[in-house]
């Protein structure tokens, strides 16, 4: 957020320097509620204000955050109602002076004249770094020692990541959770922007509707009636513009993509990233797509998993747009096969009537019946997906612009759209607890799948045998893992999968179960993260 001077954003510094008392650059709850209490506002006016500047959710207010907090404090003196659309509408920002806050000018006098007369200490090295204890052996130790130092962890994030290192990936290593399943996590898996990705038939404007909402090019972007985007492009915030191929980018340890080398050198050829300074791109990561083919002889075009790698995007992506163009609704086997692909990211599926304006109201009504009938049986879920009927294109809207309509419909689809847009990185956080709880039960049920295979292998012949009869006859033992530990059939992997990649093993090496290391992930379930969230929750709730 802008402040109107140096000297107010100064100030802020000043203000935001006393507020951080333990001088790590952020203010967590505990140091909010103490400074914030010099405001006079009351707790619910703070929980609201709380709420609406840690818009990402990470449960501490950076500067900017800070900056936006003390605004709106000051817009709260001044009697406005604290809501989320204060930041939207035409109060101006701009001319939001610093709000009264009581008994700050004496405070900041004594912490000047603190530092003066204080002997200057050695700089603290380990402060802020992660204490140095890897906690190898505690995978396996009794409960007493279980609790990780939540105190040590500056965000939500920061705690799933130790969570994920010394609790879940320990048992993804002895049951080889990352072949069957999904690759390892790393850290930028957790840092990543949240990521957005376009899908549709060729020329239904992905790349305008990119084009629209950055109201610029992009680096590499290709735009026809022909099909021209023919790959995988990756428009990210960056320190120039450039474009980067996939070989390389796949590679970058700093970038999520390590998992698509999976997917081999004829996919990464196909798979581009382009980098540009952008404010929106700073909050969000778009991945345009190449057109899905319209025909089924097309199929063979394709030389690497088109629906493998589509559907690694929709795991790690926030949301989900299927552009359609009201001329060609014919849902093509290709894309059947894709929005398949998409299964258990329904949730993230957003769908955009592309191109509205260029047909009559008669012809829009027919198109989104259609839609919304071919959907229903390809989706296989019974919640109605939102639609959105727009024109996104890079051209200003038509002001005497007469469509099926009227313009205020459109501008009012269109302005929704943006706000699910928007709402995304608040949103990004949750996400990212859920995808990991549902990634530990998944990793759990695997590690029972494995070890109950292990189990079943005779101790010393007729083990070729065995290892048959058990891939065979794989659908029957999962069944067997469900009854013996209650699990629920909906979060076993699928069979075939399943037994594709085990055919490669010899089930004889597989882990026994280690129920310590099981009981690790369940505590982190159970106790580690409810407590995590609890600490970086909004102070005044
Ligand atoms: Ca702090």
């Amino acid at each position: 957020m802008k402040t109107n001077s140096k000297e107010e954003s100064k100030t802020y510094q000043e203000w935001f320097d006393l507020a951080d008392s333990d001088g790590d650059g952020r203010i967590s709850g505990n140091e909010a509620t103490d400074f914030f209490a010099l405001s006079n506002l009351s707790r619910s006016q703070l929980k609201h204000l709380w709420a609406l500047s840690d818009t990402k959710r990470q449960g501490f207010l950076g500067f900017n955050e800070f900056v936006t907090a003390m605004q709106l404090v000051s817009l709260a003196q001044a009697g406005y109602e604290l809501n989320s659309d204060i930041l939207r509408t035409q109060v101006d920002k701009e001319n939001v002076k610093p709000p009264v806050m009581e008994g700050l000018d004496a405070l900041l006098e004594k912490t000047k004249s603190l530092a003066i007369n204080a002997p200057k200490s050695p700089p603290e090295v380990n402060a802020t770094a992660p204490p140095q204890k890897l906690l190898t052996k505690q995978w396996f130790s009794s409960k007493s020692s279980k609790k990780l130092p939540l105190n040590s962890v500056t965000s939500i994030i920061d705690g799933l990541k130790r969570l994920y290192i010394e609790r879940l990936k320990p048992l993804e290593v002895a049951y080889q959770y990352n072949d069957f399943a999904s690759p390892f996590l790393t850290n930028t898996d957790f840092d990543a922007k949240p990521m957005v990705m376009l899908l549709g038939q060729y020329s239904t404007g992905k790349t305008t509707f990119i084009k629209h909402l950055l109201r610029c090019d992009y680096p590499g972007a290709h735009v026809g009636p022909e099909p021209t985007t023919d790959r995988f492009v990756v428009v990210m915030s960056g320190p120039d513009e450039r474009s980067i191929p996939g070989n390389t980018i796949a590679v970058d340890a700093d970038m999520p993509f390590s998992g698509l080398t999976t997917f081999g050198g004829s996919f990464l050829s196909k798979f581009q990233c382009s980098q540009m300074p952008h404010p929106l791109l700073d909050e969000i990561t778009f991945v345009d797509t190449p057109g899905v083919l319209s025909g089924e002889k097309q199929r063979t075009q394709r030389s690497y998993d088109f629906t493998g790698v589509v559907s690694w995007f929709a795991a790690k992506c926030d949301l989900i747009l299927l552009l359609f163009d009201p001329h060609k609704l014919d849902i093509s086997d290709e894309f059947k096969r894709v929005i398949s692909s998409l299964r258990g990211n329904e949730d993230k599926i957003r769908v955009v009537l592309n191109k509205a304006d260029q047909v009559d109201t008669q012809q829009l009504m027919r198109v989104y019946g259609a839609l919304m009938w071919s959907l229903g049986k390809v989706l296989n879920t019974p919640e109605v997906v939102r639609v959105y009927i727009g024109s996104f294109n890079d051209k200003p809207m038509d002001e005497d612009f007469v469509g099926p309509l009227g313009l205020d419909l459109f501008e009012k689809e269109q302005s929704n759209l943006l706000a699910d847009l928007i709402d995304i990185p608040k949103k990004a956080c949750d996400r990212r607890i859920n995808e990991f709880v549902k990634r530990a039960r998944s990793a759990k049920i695997h590690a029972y799948i494995i070890s109950h295979l292990k189990k079943e292998m005779p101790a010393i012949m007729g083990k070729a045998k065995a290892q048959q009869r058990l891939i065979d006859n794989l659908d029957e033992e999962f069944g067997k893992v469900q009854r013996e530990f209650h699990l629920p059939a909906g979060d076993f992997p699928s069979v075939e999968n399943f037994r594709e990649v085990l055919s490669r093993y010899n089930i004889d090496k597989f882990e026994k179960l280690k129920p310590k290391m099981v009981q690790a992930v369940d505590d982190m379930l159970g106790y580690e993260i409810p407590e995590l969230l609890k600490k970086f929750r909004n102070p005044y709730d």
